[in-house]
């Protein structure tokens, strides 16, 4: 009998470990939750980063010059980089693979069927080096433009992996860090939820002690793909008042995190 109780303890000290191990993970917290925000558009600058400011976290923008998000709103950037948001890589003209239902709005000349590997990675090169002048950073991390990673049959990030940490895709997934493939990050793109919905996206993270990425365009409209000002101050809020349990981060933190992890 005494023999059954001790195994018993000793399966509880066990099971009671691995768990304590998942708890931890991310920086003894029980998930990283990460905010993207993508194409640098004006709302970026006059409503997504005022919100994050005033609770005091910090988003990752995936910058596309397509918007004109670049033009007049350098400064801002700077400004936005120098708080400690992550300027972030999204092409310079946004190709993506035209051609099929739901793509009319890509152009020819913009069309990832038209382009060559090497123009595209001229083209995210360009953009990282106008990045690094706005901010004078070096890392960086990436986000496929309509998550297409293909040109034809290439993977174009292949020949990109030293230029970047991470790369975002679009797949709605949330992953526990052993899972976690760093150049294709999935992520949950947000239009028309409300707070509430967000946030048990957060909770089921935490219950899974996975990442989880949030991807935003219009914040308080500008884009079709939209989130209200309300839905999205609801959510910061949440994540700011449970900070000891989430580690939120941008996306270039929490990918070193990883890669460390990994190796
Ligand atoms: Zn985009």
């Amino acid at each position: 009998m005494k023999k059954i109780f001790c195994l018993f303890l000793v399966s509880q000290f066990i099971l009671l470990n691995i768990s304590a191990q998942k708890d931890t993970v991310w920086h003894h917290k029980k998930c990283a939750v990460v905010l993207t925000y993508d194409d640098g558009l004006n709302v970026d600058l006059t409503n997504a980063i005022p919100a994050l400011d005033s609770v005091g976290l910090k988003g990752t923008f995936y910058i596309s010059d397509y918007f004109n998000g670049l033009n007049e709103q350098i400064f801002k950037w700077r400004n936005a980089a120098a708080k400690g948001h992550e300027l972030a890589n999204h092409t310079v003209w946004h190709p993506c693979e035209g051609g099929r239902p739901g793509r009319e709005f890509v152009k020819p000349d913009y069309d990832l069927r038209n382009y060559t590997v090497k123009r595209m990675t001229d083209e995210i090169r360009t953009m990282s080096n106008m990045l690094k002048a706005i901010d004078g950073k070096s890392k960086r991390t990436f986000a496929y433009p309509c998550g297409d990673t293909k040109i034809h049959d290439t993977a174009y990030i292949d020949g990109l992996r030293n230029d970047f940490i991470a790369a975002r895709a679009v797949k709605p997934e949330m992953l526990t860090i052993d899972k976690i493939d760093l150049y294709n990050i999935g992520c949950y793109m947000i239009n028309g939820q409300s707070g509430d919905e967000m946030i048990a996206l957060v909770k089921q993270a935490m219950t899974n002690h996975s990442l989880l990425v949030f991807l935003f365009h219009g914040v308080g409209g500008e884009h079709s793909l939209n989130v209200s000002l309300e839905a999205h101050s609801k959510l910061l809020h949440f994540l700011k008042e449970n900070e000891k349990n989430i580690w939120i981060a941008p996306m270039i933190e929490v990918a070193e995190y990883i890669k460390k992890y990994k190796s």
